[in-house]
């Protein structure tokens, strides 16, 4: 199957769609794909007549040089789980000079507070890695709309604020989170854990759905303290953080107030692995 190491070798490509006044989809991996990230190509495929998937592990927006070191790359299983789209899709998956002709660093953004809310503070400069990568691709690719899951609904919403102060002219459309039988969100880390941490994992999602569901009934404290219960007498997971907060600020809120969208979000270790998710309250 082919794939493009280089923009200038994907140029033609996109030049002859773009000529032809047909859409350009794109979605941005690190790879390690599972039925999440197909279930975002596939969407982009059905609403565009060509979709760039990528695939590049970014040094930037790892804060943690292990956790960059072991994130799982498997390029041969990620051709073979993408070569059912055929000509539909362009693979990028380009060397680190092709991202960053000149230092491998990334640019500070104001995303106007909420990249320091919860991943911002676990994770210091993680969203100017996630900015500046998605920047230089929609400036290589200028694809017309671009996929992310709301997996990751923080960065999410700093991809919706990068467009706007940049002015970038790209549709944003976040897509929902895919999860095992077990209710863990598919994840690419999913692969470090070991068979014990496998068995535990359902608690998140098992948080989150009580969350919601006790949510304007109780308060956030009681919700907040019955989490933190629930991961002190588990074995195998750490909780990080347990947030809930209003959907766009992505503000931390201790009450619910009428007509605002909330969201609860979690992060977990399960040993060196770190888990994150997050689900509606509405
Ligand atoms: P990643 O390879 O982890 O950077 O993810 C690439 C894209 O796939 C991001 O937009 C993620 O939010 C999305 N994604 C990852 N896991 C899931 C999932 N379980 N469900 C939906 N989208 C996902």
């Amino acid at each position: 199957m082919t794939y493009y190491p280089t923009i200038s070798a994907l140029q033609s490509l996109l030049h002859e769609v773009k000529s032809r006044h047909q859409n350009i989809g794109f979605v941005p991996t690190m790879g390690a794909l599972h039925s999440g990230h197909l279930s975002l190509v596939e969407r982009s495929v059905a609403e565009n007549q060509l979709t760039v998937v990528s695939i590049f592990v970014n040094p930037t927006q790892f804060n943690n040089a292990t956790d960059f070191k072991t994130y799982p790359r498997h390029i041969e299983e990620d051709l073979a789980l993408l070569a059912d789209f055929g000509k539909k899709i362009a693979i990028y998956i380009p060397e680190v000079n092709d991202i960053y002709p000149q230092e491998v660093a990334s640019q500070p953004f104001d995303f106007g507070g909420i990249e320091l809310q919860m991943e911002g503070q676990f994770r210091p400069g993680h969203f100017d890695g996630v900015g500046t990568v998605v920047k230089r691709f929609f400036e290589l690719i200028q694809p017309d709309n671009a996929y992310f899951g709301e997996k990751d609904f923080q960065q999410l919403q700093v991809i919706r604020k990068l467009v706007e102060i940049e002015k970038l002219p790209v549709n944003i459309i976040g897509c929902p989170i895919s999860r095992a039988a077990s209710g863990l969100a598919l994840s690419s880390r999913n692969k470090r854990l070991n068979p014990s941490q496998l068995r535990e994992s359902p608690l998140i999602y098992q948080v989150l759905k009580q969350a919601r569901q006790d949510f304007g009934t109780k308060s956030v404290k009681n919700i907040t303290h019955a989490v933190t219960e629930a991961f002190k007498s588990n074995p195998e997971l750490k909780l990080e953080y347990f947030t809930i907060a209003d959907e766009v600020t992505l503000k931390p809120v201790q009450r619910k107030i009428k007509n605002k969208k909330y969201r609860a979000f979690i992060a977990v270790f399960a040993g060196e692995v770190r888990l994150i998710d997050n689900i509606a309250l509405y």
